[in-house]
């Protein structure tokens, strides 16, 4: 079975370690109970030559809100985390990589009141292509309404990547890929659309570029971009309740998030959106996306972080 690829380093607790020695034992708190925090960054390949890291600061702003929201006392500020993710993404030298930070409470008092549980801190990296698949960013993907809610948020935080929340998206996404679908779309315990197992969902109609309401979807990163990118290029953009029905009448839907970038939906619940095919408000926000995320767009630079990369190590092996 295929895991991620093995890169050179990891960063864990404050120092580069060599990858085959990253590990946890069996009673590590979290691994039992679900309490951790985590982030999911890209660094990207520019087309100047040399890499960046896309959006740095506001993936460890939300990482250190993620460990406030679950009480987590974090055993590293944001400005050793940054200078440690440059570092681990230099060390195993891709130009392009996904990056995950992971902050758990360690192996100490078993049982549901772990006060003194050492937290971990660790970083790794790997090259990761289209999450959804090359196709699916060209042509769109088909996704379905999933039977399983997002939790109720005074049930399970929403506005933290915790851990344990990740079972409903883990059910969700297996469910409706079982099924034959891509990728899931959830609603929220009121019956509205809320976003996807990983991703925000955004539609198109007359133009406007519409987005739920955060009251139980996730304050994605790339959403944030996505609505940036939209009224610079000129649209309307609303953060709303969206019925389920909606969606079936937009002309455009698609998925925002840093692994899925921004994919069209071509297809929900068996009905083709708009034409069926991916729409064209949808494929100019993803042209300015992957311009800006490789560093050809000047007035977004302010989101790319360098990498001191040496221009030969691996790359080639970029996504
Ligand atoms: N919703 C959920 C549930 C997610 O896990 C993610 C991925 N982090 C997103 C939305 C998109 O967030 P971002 O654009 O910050 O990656």
């Amino acid at each position: 079975m295929a895991g991620p690829p093995r890169t050179d380093y990891v960063w864990m607790d404050g120092e580069l370690i060599p990858w085959e020695d990253a590990r946890v034992h069996v009673l590590t708190h979290t691994l039992h109970y679900g309490l951790g925090i985590f982030e999911g960054t890209r660094a990207y390949e520019q087309t100047g030559g040399g890499s960046c890291i896309f959006r740095l600061d506001d993936h460890l702003k939300r990482l250190m809100g993620s460990a406030r929201i679950c009480n987590i006392e974090m055993p590293f500020d944001r400005d050793r985390l940054r200078q440690a993710t440059i570092e681990l993404v230099a060390a195993n030298g891709h130009a392009s990589s996904y990056i995950r930070h992971l902050g758990f409470l360690s192996a100490g008092t078993m049982g549901l009141y772990p006060r003194d549980n050492p937290v971990s801190l660790c970083i790794t990296t790997w090259p990761w292509g289209a999450y959804l698949g090359e196709e699916g960013l060209k042509n769109g993907i088909r996704a379905k309404i999933s039977s399983f809610t997002r939790p109720f948020p005074n049930a399970v935080m929403t506005k933290g990547k915790i851990v344990g929340n990740y079972v409903n998206s883990i059910m969700a996404k297996r469910e409706v890929v079982h099924q034959g679908y891509d990728e899931a779309i959830l609603m929220d315990t009121n019956g509205f659309v809320t976003e996807c197992s990983g991703e925000n969902l955004f539609t198109v109609r007359n133009g406007v570029v519409r987005t739920p309401v955060l009251t139980s979807g996730l304050m994605g990163i790339t959403r944030d971009t996505v609505l940036k990118i939209a009224r610079d290029l000129g649209h309307q953009t609303t953060e709303t309740i969206l019925t389920r029905d909606e969606l079936y009448i937009s002309d455009e839907v698609f998925m925002s998030g840093t692994a899925a970038e921004v994919t069209p939906v071509r297809e929900v619940d068996d009905r083709p959106i708009g034409d069926g095919k991916a729409g064209p408000v949808t494929m100019a926000i993803q042209k300015v996306y992957f311009e800006t995320i490789r560093g050809e767009r000047p007035e977004y630079g302010d989101w790319l972080t360098p990498v001191p990369l040496e221009a030969s190590v691996h790359g080639s092996a970029a996504l």
